[in-house]
């Protein structure tokens, strides 16, 4: 994996102001700066004009706040934003902002690819590339914080970690950009807003529950029975299925949140009413409630979405048996951004990513 150069956005408040010191400016300086990036929005220093000037040269220099660029937004029918996003070494990833009557949300990667490739997901086709750095994870979150002001648009209130990656495959830079979005200095983003989506690294789900803020959590089951769970999510290190909702449910005892299972319904593969039936049996208690997902076909992979009605079948199983289930309609078909499955079309050949 190449080795990312620091940016601004990479550092907390405490490391900022060890690096302004050692350029012998006072600490205050720090708070300036993040006062200019994370409260206006001002990335470039030559505009920081409460700064000197030949400090503001050396910052340009020395610690850019960011590499990434934004290559192109582009927009659904219903209203769902796509950003294609370039790194400092030329990977691509996308931001997705999918805007509701009553809530904004942003749906942010944490990788290059991914390493887990459950089997109707697009992003986990070529394996994992690179982690994201917490900055390049930050990133995704000011710009859609931008794009929505300049749109005259309702402020974000909801993130969801459920782009390209597995997130908890990549924890430290998660975990630091969730401290910098959650800190007054930083984002000032509610951990309660946010929620992190993991196909099931039972270690990390348990050190998550472990941490000082309460994001929410979701689990990415997409079966019941062990054998299909790991014909469909075959990653190593994923845990069992058993052991994923123990962990889920200790995180719920932990954080007083519920924990979602997600669970992406895929025509002839999942959604039996005997697989519900089953579901329902490992989610009940009070601990989970189901988030069920229609499948966003992949060019090249065999997989649908449920039909209607089996899907409709699927939820009142669940909900019969009292489990809080939800079943979600379809978003960003046009611009195939359904959350988790949008790298593929940057890493066709030719594309950006290849
Ligand atoms: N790796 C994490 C987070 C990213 S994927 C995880 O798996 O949870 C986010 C969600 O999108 C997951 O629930 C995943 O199963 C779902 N997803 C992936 N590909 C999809 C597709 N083609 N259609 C619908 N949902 C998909
Ligand atoms: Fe990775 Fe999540 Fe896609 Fe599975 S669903 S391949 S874990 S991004």
């Amino acid at each position: 994996m190449a080795d990312i150069e620091k940016t601004l956005l990479d550092l907390d408040r405490e490391e900022l102001c060890s690096w302004v010191k050692e350029w012998g400016s006072p600490g205050y300086r720090a708070d300036q700066i993040l006062e200019w990036v994370y409260r206006k929005g001002v990335y470039e220093f030559e505009k920081m004009s409460n700064l000197p000037l030949r400090f503001r040269e050396k910052l340009a220099r020395d610690l850019p706040v960011t590499r990434s660029k934004v290559l192109d937004w582009v927009q659904s029918v219903d209203g769902t934003q796509k950003a294609t996003v370039e790194l400092a070494d030329g990977e691509i990833i996308e931001t997705v902002l999918i805007p509701e009557p009553d809530r904004q949300t942003l749906c942010v990667s944490t990788q290059v690819g991914c390493a887990v490739g459950c089997v109707f997901c697009a992003s986990g086709l070529y394996g994992v590339r690179r982690n994201l750095s917490a900055g390049e994870i930050l990133y995704q979150f000011l710009i859609a914080v931008e794009r929505l002001a300049r749109e005259g648009k309702d402020r974000l209130t909801n993130l969801v970690v459920m782009g390209i990656g597995e997130p908890l495959h990549n924890y430290s830079a998660l975990t630091r950009s969730i401290g910098i979005l959650n800190a007054s200095w930083g984002g000032q983003f509610g951990a309660r807003r946010m929620t992190v989506s993991t196909s099931g690294v039972v270690a990390r789900i348990r050190q998550l529950a472990r941490e000082p803020w309460s994001v929410g959590l979701a689990i990415s089951l997409h079966a019941a029975s062990e054998d299909l769970r790991q014909r469909l999510v075959p990653g190593r290190g994923i845990g069992t299925v058993a052991d994923i909702l123990e962990a889920g449910r200790e995180y719920h005892l932990h954080k007083g949140r519920r924990v979602t299972v997600e669970y992406c319904l895929l025509d002839g593969v999942n959604d039996s009413p005997e697989e519900a039936n089953q579901l329902a049996s490992l989610v009940g208690g009070g601990s989970f409630k189901v988030n069920l997902i229609p499948h966003n076909p992949v060019e090249g992979l065999p997989y649908r979405p449920s039909r209607k009605h089996v899907a409709e079948q699927f939820r009142s199983v669940l909900d019969r048996r009292g489990v809080p289930v939800t079943l979600r309609r379809p978003r960003g078909e046009g611009v195939s951004a359904a959350c988790g499955q949008l790298r593929v079309l940057s890493m066709e050949p030719g594309g950006h990513g290849s």
